[in-house]
């Protein structure tokens, strides 16, 4: 643990001003310089995780190999730095407390009163330690959700800051982000936002080491001297994180401004060579220089909220990328899919791929979409729900049972091909209960998928209660909607596709979530290959 540095990562002034691309930007600038490093999320709200949150309140829910239900920002440090995370690196007052309330039902605490300060405290500054203790790491990031001056950060705060006192500033160094906004009628950047929430920050006890500063325009040197100056940090620990083209910029304008040096200075770590970034500007510099271009349907039913999708649109740009195609996406709200609007909301793309979701909402759009792209050969991707409405479609439209639905929509069906696993029936709590995290699955060789991932033997991350009926599986596979992947242990359906459609595969899991920029997921890759053959030969 000795060895183990800490940096944190708190916000100021506004809220969505990017912590965790920071931090994964940080990250990755460390990991390129031969660091091992890992990032961590600590969220301020009662939410034992975010798995109950709807996506309209805090964007995707992220799942992880060992089946935690996370905060989506966990996404971005796995493309960014191509490492699985896990529970671990994702923290809610939610969790602390109900741990702390534990122990204290245990009489743990030995017949003291349990207070905010230490016993919070204490927990939070044990979970933030966890992963440095286990020696993977030389490096800790921790992102402290929410921003500095909210009631509900404090715990956070006061814990930082013990950690800071008992570490030492050799071995905790803290990153404060800030907003510095552009006034157009006066025509001037204003740093006094930033002052105040520095100084909020130091009525906590913590003076930040870094500041990196959002900013639609260029700081200048005098600007970023006052900054120092009232901030009370170093000229060079000013950064300047200006609005970038795409996200996957960030790490080399962090490496301009010096963020990885400043920090390595401080905890006293060498900084002598050059981080590696080779293999990452290979991939910016296809990311802008494409060859070719394919326009790609996304129908859900949270489309107004681009976070609900993010592991999917990431997923895209990584596949577009490792086919040298712009992947432009359309959002369809399911919702106003019909047999008036279908054709011109869908006849023009090159693919669509119809997306997880929750409810009865929007799922006759879905079926309908689904059915336009299987009898026009159009390129179809389903994932988790959009895998379900693809069967269930397959069933009223191919067998004839107009009945079929999912158990979840319709609980008395007659026909229902997607049904409730018998261990799910008698749960009634909604937080962690469905199938979650990674499953193993075998694949048919002679099939789209084998083909493209190249494998028997695949391991993907679910999140979902449903799944594919068994007992309609014959007369599905004879009908011509094959089972190419099977969960070798449970039987379950995982996969299904049209042999004879050029594209058509749906999957009862989600690949998104582990597509990176190192690895773009194979199934991703294979589906642009298809939009993009479709498109040439339109
Ligand atoms: N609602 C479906 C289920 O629970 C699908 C979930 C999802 O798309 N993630 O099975």
């Amino acid at each position: 643990m000795a060895n183990t540095k800490y940096v944190f990562v708190t916000g100021g002034v506004s809220s969505s001003l990017g912590k965790g691309i920071i931090a994964a930007s940080l990250a990755k600038l460390l990991q390129a310089r031969g660091y091992r490093v890992t990032i961590q999320k600590f969220d301020p709200y009662i939410n034992v995780d975010p798995g109950t949150l709807n996506p309209y309140e805090h964007g995707e829910c992220y799942v992880t190999d060992d089946g935690a239900e996370t905060d989506l920002d966990l996404g971005h440090y796995e493309r960014f730095l191509n490492v699985p995370t896990s529970q671990a690196n994702n923290v809610t007052t939610g969790r602390v407390y109900q741990s702390v309330i534990e122990k204290e039902r245990k009489g743990e605490f030995l017949g003291k009163t349990v207070q905010v300060v230490p016993h919070i405290t204490n927990e939070i500054k044990e979970r933030i330690q966890l992963l440095g203790k286990t020696g993977d790491y030389d490096i800790i990031i921790t992102e402290i959700g929410g921003t500095v001056g909210d009631i509900e950060s404090l715990p956070y705060i006061e814990s930082v800051r013990q950690l800071k006192w008992e570490l030492g500033d050799t071995n905790a160094l803290v990153i404060h982000l800030t907003l510095i906004p552009y006034l157009s009628a006066a025509g001037e950047l204003k740093t006094k936002p930033t002052q105040h929430s520095v100084k909020t920050l130091m009525e906590s006890g913590i003076k930040a080491d870094v500041l990196v500063c959002r900013t639609e325009h260029e700081l200048s040197t005098d600007l970023r001297r006052k900054l120092a100056l009232f901030c009370n940090v170093k000229p060079e620990a000013v950064i300047q994180s200006i609005d970038a083209d795409t996200i996957y910029d960030v790490p080399n304008l962090m490496l301009k401004e010096g963020l990885d040096n400043v920090v390595l200075k401080q905890l006293v770590l060498r900084n002598d060579d050059a981080p590696n970034l080779a293999k990452w500007d290979v991939f910016l510099n296809r990311l802008k220089n494409p060859t070719h271009e394919v326009r790609i349907g996304l129908i859900g039913k949270y489309v107004e909220l681009q976070d609900s999708y993010k592991s999917i649109l990431e997923a895209f740009i990584h596949a577009g990328v490792a086919n040298e195609v712009k992947v432009h996406i359309e959002s369809i709200h399911s919702e106003y899919i019909d047999d008036i609007t279908i054709k011109d909301k869908i006849a023009h793309l090159d693919g669509i791929l119809v997306a997880p979701g929750f409810g009865e909402r929007g799922i006759e759009g879905k079926i309908k979409a689904v059915q336009y792209a299987r009898e026009h050969q159009l390129p179809f991707f389903g994932i988790c729900l959009g895998m379900q409405m693809a069967v269930i479609e397959y069933t009223r439209n191919v067998l004839g049972l107009q009945e079929a639905s999912s158990v979840e929509m319709k609980p008395d069906t007659t026909v229902p091909v997607i049904d409730i696993m018998e261990e799910q029936k008698n749960i009634t709590d909604m937080g962690g209960t469905m199938r979650l995290g990674a499953w193993d699955c075998q694949l048919i060789e002679d099939s789209i998928v084998y083909d493209a991932y190249k494998n028997t033997l695949i391991s993907e991350r679910h999140r979902h209660r449903y799944e594919y009926n068994n007992s309609y599986k014959e007369q599905l596979e004879a009908a011509g909607l094959k089972t190419t992947g099977i969960n070798p242990k449970t039987g379950l359906v995982e996969i299904v596709e049209i042999p004879t459609h050029p594209w058509f595969v749906g999957v009862q899991y989600h690949p998104e979530y582990k597509s990176t920029v190192d690895n773009p997921h194979p199934l991703f890759v294979s589906f642009i290959a298809a939009t993009k053959k479709y498109s040439q030969q339109k």
